[in-house]
């Protein structure tokens, strides 16, 4: 079986950067799960991932346009911290990545400086502007249900609960 549209796919991934910096793996965790052609990853990864075998390990490259977008400058803000989606004591620092409300949800930002009643942050997605440098394995495919391809996404395991 191949990685194709309304499958379920579960991967095991390792995701550097251009100098080799560890960004995220996830071993000692679930694999991912997600539902191929539905938009559910990044493009350039559901890119890489199309027919991919059950049991294939391979290293790609996704281009921060095709990941996370280009970095745009003039994303500084300033926020009041109680606005952050933080506990209450939380001690907050410089390079720090928290959630944040907003009306489309919430969405993380990158703390650049820390007053005492606000915030300045970084409104860009932390993997804005970085070439992505995945090493990936599937471990699993399958034929996504009915309910799933109307849903538009994974249940179970290292997909959505609901
Ligand atoms: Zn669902």
């Amino acid at each position: 079986m191949k990685v194709e549209a309304n499958k379920v796919v579960q991967f095991h991934y390792s995701l550097s950067d251009s100098d080799g910096n560890e960004l995220e793996n996830s071993k000692g965790s679930d694999p991912t799960a997600y539902l191929h052609g539905h938009k559910n990853m990044i493009p350039g990864l559901e890119k890489v991932m199309e027919n991919r075998e059950l049991g294939e390990r391979f290293s790609a490259v996704v281009a921060a346009k095709d990941g996370y977008g280009e970095r745009v400058e003039g994303s500084e803000q300033r926020i009041p911290i109680k606005h952050l989606m933080v506990p209450k004591k939380a001690r907050l620092k410089t390079g720090m990545t928290v959630p944040v409300q907003t009306d489309n949800g919430a969405r993380h930002v990158t703390i650049i400086k820390v007053g005492k009643f606000n915030v300045d942050v970084d409104t860009n997605h932390p993997l804005a502007g970085i070439d992505l440098h995945y090493d990936i394995e599937v471990v699993d495919i399958r034929d996504a249900s009915a309910e799933e391809q109307s849903h538009g996404h994974a249940h179970g395991v290292g997909g959505h609960h609901h």
